[in-house]
């Protein structure tokens, strides 16, 4: 978690709730599109993300992993982010308009709010000094823009909670331990397609959380 400091120099200092109203509105960023040409390779996606981007692209993961997404190391772990190119992100088009703007990843339609994860759920912030534009109000559950809202929350809890403890867990185990953890991560979530995403994801998730416990006892 931020520490209280860091977060308030960064944010207008508030917490919101899905019904709130927040100053976030771009207007649809008209003749702008700053944040997806400087993102480099800040964009990290979760598996819901990479389910969308496959949907509306008709590509694979594998598929996408040439050209338009790429692996790093974060938070111990080895997770899939957008791939930046000269001119921005991949996915924008030579008109400057994001081609997969219906099922774009969790974190571009949130911006400029982010998430504030504490007390085992989370809050939206509003990142300031991170847009050019007069920001309008809107309440926070339009701006966002998610389908199946109450599942969707669900799955960032567990994902959230799973990254957390994966990685630490990544951190403390030995070599063989950690590759288990790291590689078995993107397997189960990432390159094993989905064709129901949310049953799949939990039952995914739970056969994750006892494997790494199997893992680490083992070691
Ligand atoms: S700087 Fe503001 S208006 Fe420009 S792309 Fe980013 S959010 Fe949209
Ligand atoms: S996915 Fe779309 S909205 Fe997100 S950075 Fe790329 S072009 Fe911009």
């Amino acid at each position: 978690m931020l520490r209280q400091e860091k977060l308030e120099e960064i944010t207008d200092g508030r917490r919101y709730g899905i019904n709130d109203m927040v100053r976030a509105d771009a207007g649809g960023c008209k003749g702008c599109s700053k944040c997806c040409e400087t993102m480099t390779n800040t964009i990290i996606l979760s598996p819901l993300d990479v389910y969308r981007i496959e949907r509306q692209t008709g590509k694979s993961f594998n598929e996408l992993l040439d050209g338009h997404i790429e692996l790093n190391m974060a938070d111990g772990l080895i997770l899939p982010n957008i791939k930046a190119n000269k001119n921005g992100c991949n996915f924008l088009s030579e008109d400057k308009r994001c081609t997969i703007h219906s099922e774009r990843p969790d974190f571009c339609r949130l911006f400029p709010l982010g998430r504030l994860y504490e007390d085992e759920g989370f809050s939206y912030i509003l990142q300031v000094g991170q847009c050019d534009k007069a920001l309008s109000k809107v309440k926070v559950k339009k701006w966002i823009d998610t389908p199946s809202l109450k599942e969707h929350d669900e799955f960032v809890l567990k994902w959230h909670g799973i990254i957390k403890k994966a990685g630490a867990k990544s951190a403390a185990a030995g070599d063989d331990e950690r590759k288990k953890i790291v590689m078995g991560l993107l397997n189960e979530f990432y390159m094993t397609p989905y064709r129901d995403f949310y049953p799949e994801f939990f039952e995914r998730a739970n056969k994750y959380e006892m494997e790494i416990a199997r893992w680490l006892l083992t070691e």
